[in-house]
């Protein structure tokens, strides 16, 4: 895989042919789809099964895949001929991460690199000037950065626009159009980005458009964009991948062999794979990212609930009263862990953010712990003030990435934050939000 890959689907495909008569299900140089590890009987093993299984042929049958910490590794011959040879082309660990995320992630082929945002600027480099770039107006902050400066630098066009409403990208979408780039829930107002109907109007367009998901937000657990339609799919595994906030990691993932090609070659041209430390920490992680899910969302659900019980005006696909609750849902099998909600006040806000406890006031999510933040300052900051207007997103939004802890020690904190801050108005039947809750509809 020392050669470009070829830009048309023809010489990918020959280069498949080529593979297939040798496939190793172990190795790295051939189309790396997963190994099935499905049983015998032909009944596929669910989601959190495949998650914790896995098969490597280790010498001593380790259960867990070893550290492969070398640059380099002995060839058998002067030509060559060993499966590594040099740890930013491939390294065994990594290449077991890969085909471990390639299965849950339903893809042909997975690839990993040194964060998210490395993601996508491997998978932003297949643009050329001239291209344009059609994406959301509610951007991961880093992500608007990474585009801004390609707009300036690199003469590419970049259009943000309601991604929530397919007719807006509709009405921008031409044969220019190299790539649709999405995100759902956006973060943090925790929009709606309707994944098979953007794909369809992209590819009825422009056959060659490419649609590219963000799955930060949900995760292989909760959706698989590549069944919904997107040609690429891309994870900051920074979060609920690995989980604990010990690493930093991203995760690219394909079907076309011929885009994964692009992607592998980028990838060992710029040397920004995952190292063999971090692939072994982000494999661990993947192993328990079930159980975190499942005990985040339904503590999310319980603080979404009880937040607008309490009058404020909530942020949460889990939510009945999400005015896109039932697109989510037809995407997703859950509704995540992250919720933002208003106060209508700014400083009122800040001082929620200040006193609590055991809320970390932190960027990201995806942790154990739980996380507060006002992301108009800290994750969306990068996004100016005015932009920042214009995109209609509410300075005093709180964000909550919610943790695994006990339920009612959370709600706890956040009642007495709330209170010490002034937030509310208590009554001798509990307390009620000051700001009373616009409907979401409105905004949404
Ligand atoms: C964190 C994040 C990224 C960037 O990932 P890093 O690993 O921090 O580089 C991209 N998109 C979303 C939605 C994120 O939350």
């Amino acid at each position: 895989m020392s050669t470009p890959p070829g830009s048309g689907p023809g010489k990918a495909n020959a280069a498949l042919g080529k593979a297939v008569p040798h496939i190793d299900l172990d190795g790295h140089d051939l189309p790396p789809s997963p190994a099935p590890s499905s049983p015998r009987n032909g009944r596929k093993y669910a989601l959190a099964t495949e998650l914790v299984y896995t098969d490597s042929k280790d010498q001593y049958g380790a259960s867990s895949i070893p550290i492969y910490q070398s640059a380099t590794f002995k060839q058998s011959s002067a030509g060559g001929g060993s499966e590594y040879d040099y740890t930013r082309s491939g390294n065994p660990t990594r290449t077991h991460l890969e085909r471990h995320l390639a299965k849950i992630m339903n893809a042909g082929r997975a690839l990993v690199v040194g964060s998210g945002m490395g993601a996508l600027d491997v998978i932003t480099r297949i643009l050329r000037p001239g291209d344009e770039v059609i994406t959301g107006d509610d951007l991961y902050g880093g992500t608007n950065r990474l585009l801004t400066y390609m707009a300036t630098n690199q003469g590419i066009i970049v259009h943000h626009v309601d991604t929530t409403n397919p007719e807006m990208v509709q009405k921008v979408i031409s044969p220019k159009t190299a790539m649709v780039l999405l995100e759902t829930p956006t973060n943090p107002l925790i929009k709606i980005v309707d994944i098979p109907s953007i794909s369809k109007i992209a590819h009825e367009v422009n056959e060659k458009a490419l649609v590219v998901v963000d799955n930060t937000m949900l995760s292989p657990m909760l959706c698989n964009p590549l069944d919904l339609g997107a040609d690429i799919v891309y994870e900051s595994g920074t979060k609920y991948l690995s989980g604990h906030h010990d690493i930093m990691a991203g995760v690219i993932a394909v079907n076309d062999p011929a885009i994964g090609d692009k992607m592998y070659f980028t990838i060992n041209s710029t040397g920004c794979g995952l190292s063999p430390n971090d692939a072994f920490l982000l494999m661990r992680g993947i192993k328990t990212l079930a159980i975190r899910m499942e005990k985040q969302q339904a503590n999310a659900q319980a603080i979404a609930e009880f937040l607008e019980s309490r009058g404020f005006c909530v942020r949460y696909p889990g939510l009945k009263s999400h005015p896109q609750y039932d697109l989510h849902w037809s995407m997703a099998r859950g509704a995540g862990a992250v919720l933002s909600f208003e106060t209508g006040d700014f400083a009122l806000s800040e001082r929620i953010v200040e006193a609590a406890r055991l809320w970390g006031i932190s960027v990201s999510f995806g942790c154990v712990n739980s996380l507060i933040s006002m992301p108009c300052q800290m994750s969306h900051a990068s996004i100016d003030a005015r932009t920042r207007k214009e995109r209609h997103m509410p300075e005093d939004i709180i964000r909550l990435c919610v943790g695994i802890e006990d339920v009612g020690d959370l709600i706890d904190d956040l009642s007495r934050a709330l209170v010490q801050a002034g937030a509310v108005t208590v009554t001798m039947d509990g307390f009620h939000a000051k700001v009373q809750a616009q409907s979401l509809a409105s905004t949404a």
